[in-house]
């Protein structure tokens, strides 16, 4: 049996990475982060510092080949959004999945995800562990280990540690993509002070494809005020199902 932790950078992937390596350590285990190519300037170099510190193993790194969640956009002339997520399932549960296929040889697999029940309706309703695939070769479950800590456990469980936050934290709450569908109005103000970058970057392609990446209109009038609809403080009702 093989534990395949998948590692996003998150406060919560941290914690799963830390207790799996305390309370299973003699299991054997992969670490594996999906870039988007569409993430915080250094996220790869930071997640690969992060597993070594916390588990002591390499981090593995999959993407897709064919795609950033940028060029996916160009192509579609359009963003990925809410209730059609494509850049989670192309860029993220895809390429994970490729990953294990041919990284991975045994026959069982547990694909473990730092998903909380707390986060989300939508995370609330999904089981701890149900088996995602099974053939001839091989069988593979997906776990979800803390799924009943709060946000407070996590981060007391960090803090015992002396594990760091990713700095992004300091002004998000959220680790995600650099701008990502699920932003709300406050989100998108706090990328705009401190990367202002990725702003111009949805805007030019906004611009480009004349579709916007949030329902309430282009990325700048929401930042703006401008607009209506684009949620403006998280609320959990609202976030049915996240990047899984
Ligand atoms: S973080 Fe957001 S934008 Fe990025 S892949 Fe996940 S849902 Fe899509």
């Amino acid at each position: 049996m093989t534990l395949v932790i998948n590692f996003s950078g998150g406060k919560d992937s941290c914690a799963m990475l830390a207790y799996l390596c305390e309370r299973y350590p003699d299991m054997p285990k992969r670490v594996v982060f999906a870039d988007t190519g569409w993430e915080h300037p250094g996220t790869e170099q930071w997640c690969r510092d992060m597993v070594r510190q916390i588990s002591g193993l390499e981090l593995d790194v999959c993407r897709n080949p064919n795609k950033t969640l940028l060029t996916m956009a160009e192509r579609r002339g359009k963003f990925p959004g809410m209730q059609t997520r494509q850049c989670t399932s192309d860029l993220k549960r895809g390429p994970i999945e490729t990953w294990i296929r041919r990284n991975v040889t045994d026959p069982v697999v547990i694909s473990c995800m730092g998903i909380r029940s707390e986060e989300s309706t939508g995370r609330k309703r999904l089981s701890k562990l149900r088996r995602i695939q099974q053939n001839s070769k091989r069988t593979v479950w997906q776990w979800n280990p803390i799924k009943d800590w709060t946000e407070v456990e996590v981060l007391a469980y960090l803090s015992a540690r002396s594990i760091p936050l990713h700095p992004v934290y300091q002004h998000l709450r959220r680790f995600s993509c650099r701008v990502c569908i699920y932003m709300t109005v406050h989100d998108l103000r706090q990328v705009d002070k401190h990367d202002p970058e990725a702003v111009a970057i949805i805007d030019g392609i906004e611009q480009q494809i004349g579709f916007t990446m949030f329902q309430g209109g282009p990325i700048r009038d929401v930042i703006a005020g401008r607009t209506k609809g684009q949620t403006e403080l998280f609320d959990p009702s609202n976030d049915p199902a996240q990047c899984v």
